[in-house]
């Protein structure tokens, strides 16, 4: 581990890899003494730290202290938790190099892309601090005379917060921010494979929980599936369980939850397409293909998967991408000139090698790219060239999303087709639209257009901002969170009727008296 590297873990509270695990010890992180997990940097594959887990007794400790800390901090007014969050958002600021950092050492995205992620929280911390003033409920008029309706939000209790590898602190802020201006507490569980971030974002809130009383409202567990995934999802103590990751993941969680009747807020897997139409803006098409599919190395729910383009510029679409293509740089993240890092892992880097391998066995063809890559002095770690495969919408590694830089081609010829095509997969995350035509913009969002929580024109699939409402249809699962009024999903909705005559009117004029 390098000087700059060993700083930076400092600076985070995180202790090198030698000088052994580093432990809860903070407000609202609780760790076990015995079990550790070790956090891996893709980039070389050389251990960054070691962390303590939590492990069944440490679950409900921390379930204690939240149940606890959410009976106190829902009675502290929202502005004043808005007042919090701001404080949050501005130690955010200030850590932003350091924790931009920890994100490309840790998760391999390029560095600028691990800032873009910091400064996506402080963004959802801006938001929030607003929300905090417009928890709005609505009122109604009443049909019985001398009475008043109104509906209220109040808070919700814990809320389960479980994310992906792919964004280890934003999606975390899109939740528990907003969660916390609405009155709520949260317990974030991580995804093993960058714990260090979550420990990072612990520490950096830390000294704004100590200064509001606030200990117990943002928790940290990081343990076993069987030690704190499953005790929580099986928990009646957290109404509301956001969970973020694959499809998979999502269709198990929705059934354990519903079991016990409570609310999921899924954020699943995307198969995201840009239909490009004859009269596109060609440059503006290929730059947002680009970042689409091969930024974040593929690896982000809204990744660019699918290209369908119309036939009569389908060669020189092909061409010119492959050219563009050819000159993204691919290795260390923390190089200001690399475009592409590292997958997270081996098991990344041979799924990509079997959804190639069976794209061919369906018939598709590779054009460009595929395989490892090997990075001079980072032999360690999990580099790819992205690719480009030309194949047909129905194969069914197409209908799949596989977490790497695969790029499918697709043609067409009517947009009716296209739009067909389109929406001929199982998911429902993002989709968008280059185009010259007014007529082709919109039947591409209107009713018998894009099926995805996101339709874009002239703008690419990956890279949403977070004044809107975030999320899928189908099997994306659903859920919508970050801006617009996705904070409702964290309040329960109470309608109140105050009688303030001095008669019993009932509602459809029901007469229920003793004579
Ligand atoms: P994953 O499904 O392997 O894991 C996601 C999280 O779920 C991890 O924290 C994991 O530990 C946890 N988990 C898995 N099974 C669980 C269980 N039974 N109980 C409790 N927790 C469980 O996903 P990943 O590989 O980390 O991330 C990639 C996936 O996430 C992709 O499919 C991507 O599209 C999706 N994703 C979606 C969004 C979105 O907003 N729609 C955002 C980011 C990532």
């Amino acid at each position: 581990m390098d000087k700059k590297t060993n700083k930076i873990l400092q600076t985070l509270g995180i202790e090198t890899v030698n000088k052994g695990a580093t432990t809860g010890s903070i407000n609202g992180w609780i760790t076990t003494k015995g079990q550790e997990l070790v956090s891996y940097s893709p980039i070389d594959g050389q251990a960054i730290a070691r962390v303590a887990l939590a492990d069944a007794g440490a679950y409900d400790i921390l379930m204690e202290k939240a149940t606890t800390a959410f009976a106190s901090f829902k009675m502290m007014p929202a502005p004043k938790r808005g007042e919090m969050v701001r404080e949050i958002g501005n130690q955010l600021r200030e850590k932003k190099e350091a924790l931009g950092t920890l994100i490309a050492l840790e998760n391999g995205k390029i560095k600028a892309e691990g800032m873009g992620e910091v400064q996506e929280m402080i963004d959802i911390a801006d938001f929030a601090v607003g929300l905090s003033r417009q928890l709005y409920g609505l009122t109604m008029h009443s049909e019985r005379p001398l009475h008043r309706m109104y509906e209220q939000w109040h808070p919700l209790g814990v809320v389960g917060i479980i994310t992906a590898f792919n964004f280890p602190c934003a999606v975390w802020a899109w939740n528990a921010l907003v969660a916390a201006v609405c009155g709520d507490v949260c317990l974030f569980k991580p995804s093993s494979k960058t714990p260090l971030t979550a420990i990072a974002i612990q520490n950096i809130i830390a000294p704004v929980v100590d200064k509001y009383g606030a200990d117990g409202v943002f928790n940290l567990i990081i343990g076993s599936r069987q030690d704190v995934g499953m005790p929580m999802l099986n928990d009646p103590r957290i109404p509301l369980i956001s969970a973020t990751g694959s499809t998979a993941m999502g269709k198990r969680v929705g059934a354990i939850v519903g079991e016990r009747l409570g609310r999921t807020l899924l954020e699943l897997g995307g198969n995201n397409a840009i239909i490009v139409t004859e009269d596109a803006d060609m440059d503006m098409a290929i730059r947002a293909t680009l970042f689409g599919a091969v930024g974040t190395a593929g690896q982000r729910c809204t990744s660019t998967r699918r290209i369908i383009v119309q036939s009569s510029v389908r060669k020189i679409f092909v061409a010119r991408l492959i050219d563009a293509y050819k000159q993204v740089r691919i290795g260390n993240p923390m190089d200001e000139k690399t475009l592409m890092g590292p997958l997270i892992d081996a098991t990344a880097v041979a799924g990509m090698d079997q959804a190639l391998t069976a794209a061919r066995e369906q018939g598709g063809e590779v054009l460009y790219g595929g395989g490892p890559a090997t990075i001079q002095g980072l032999e360690g770690g999990f580099y790819v060239t992205p690719a480009i495969v030309a194949v047909k919408n129905h194969y069914p590694i197409v209908q799949q999303e596989t977490f790497a830089p695969i790029l499918y081609i697709i043609d067409y010829d009517s947009l009716d087709q296209a739009i067909e095509l389109h929406n001929q997969v199982p998911q429902g995350l993002s989709s968008a639209i280059f185009t010259g035509s007014m007529y082709a913009q919109e039947q591409f969002l209107s009713h018998k257009g894009s099926d995805c929580g996101i339709a874009n024109v002239n703008i690419g699939t990956s890279g949403a901002e977070i004044g809107g409402a975030f999320g899928g249809e189908k099997e994306t699962g659903g859920g919508r969170e970050s801006g617009s009024d996705a904070w409702r999903v964290y309040m329960r909705r109470q309608t109140n009727t105050i009688n303030w005559g001095r008669d019993l009117p009932l509602a459809q004029g029901i007469e229920f008296d003793i004579r």
